[in-house]
């Protein structure tokens, strides 16, 4: 799919690693709704999300690459919120015809003293999410003759690791999910793919697991994520959120691709 005046979603697209993909598809010449929270405060979680002022610089950033971009405050776990998202999209840009499932949120701990509200915010946000875009966005996509729908799992969506058991939980939902809508959405021409990010400097490491691994580790925080990228990557290096969008547009792009998951990951996941 050609990518130039195409209209795409990303949803988490304030900061990290959805602020990446949508520059990256901007640059690509595709117009960008950004979507977002704009409200730091997540009552299960033990980090602060994004603010309403970085996603208004997020879509300032886009529109310096020459496209339109707009701002959209949406919580991908309320369908209504999701319903407005599609019509807002439809009507100043024109029609929907990528859509890219990046919102998520991290909560580490043992199963035996995990909250439960803790796993049902995690399975909300990062596997009901998709499913709650995708429901809104499909009807809109389907009046094209092409889209594409790029779903942000994990290499925690490869293999489990302990102390992060609604994370991964999660994120393997999300590649099923991506295989299950592939086939059911092949007939309409709307290629559904998931990319599995590996190791980035972004909140959910700072703020969440470099305390976890340091403690698993023996490290201090700072140490913890050069020590994990040294132990677990074979390039012995971090992915970049800019590495995340050119996957994405990629796999935008690619006519002949459906139901993949592919890693980014320097090689620390490589089924
Ligand atoms: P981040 O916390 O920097 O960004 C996540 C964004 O999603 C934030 O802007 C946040 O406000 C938004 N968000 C959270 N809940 C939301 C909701 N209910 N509705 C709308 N927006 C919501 O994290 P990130 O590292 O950029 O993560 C982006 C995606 O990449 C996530 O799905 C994450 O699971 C995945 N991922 C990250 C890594 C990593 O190493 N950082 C690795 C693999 C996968």
């Amino acid at each position: 799919m050609e990518l130039k005046g195409k209209n795409a979603i990303v949803t988490g697209a304030a900061r990290g690693i959805g602020r990446g993909i949508a520059l990256k598809l901007a640059a690509a010449g595709a117009n960008v709704a950004i979507v977002d929270l704009g409200n730091p405060a997540d009552r299960a979680l033990t980090y602060n999300l994004s603010a309403q002022t970085e996603l208004n610089r997020t879509v300032d950033e886009v529109k310096k690459l020459g496209v339109k971009a707009i701002p959209i405050l949406a919580d991908v776990t309320r369908y209504a919120d999701l319903e407005r998202m599609a019509s807002e999209v439809v009507a100043k840009l024109g029609a929907i015809d990528i859509l890219v499932n990046n919102a998520g949120i991290i909560a580490v701990g043992p199963v035996s003293d995990f909250a439960e509200d803790a796993w049902d915010r995690v399975m909300a946000v990062n596997a009901k999410g998709p499913f709650l875009c995708a429901k809104a966005c499909i009807p809109h996509m389907a009046k094209q003759s092409e889209g594409a729908i790029v779903n942000i799992a994990s290499v925690a969506g490869k293999t489990g690791h302990g102390g992060a058991s609604a994370y991964c939980a999660s994120k393997f939902a999300v590649v099923g999910f991506t295989q299950a809508l592939a086939e059911e959405l092949g007939p309409l021409n709307i290629r559904v793919n998931a990319v599995c990010p590996g190791f980035l400097r972004t909140a959910m490491w700072t703020d969440v697991l470099d305390p976890l691994i340091g403690a698993q580790y023996g490290v201090n925080r700072e140490a913890a994520f050069d020590e994990y990228i040294a132990r677990n990557t074979y390039l012995k290096r971090e992915q970049t959120p800019a590495d995340i969008g050119e996957a994405v547009v990629y796999l935008c792009r690619a006519n002949n691709i459906t139901g993949e998951t592919i890693n980014v990951a320097g090689g620390g996941e490589v089924h």
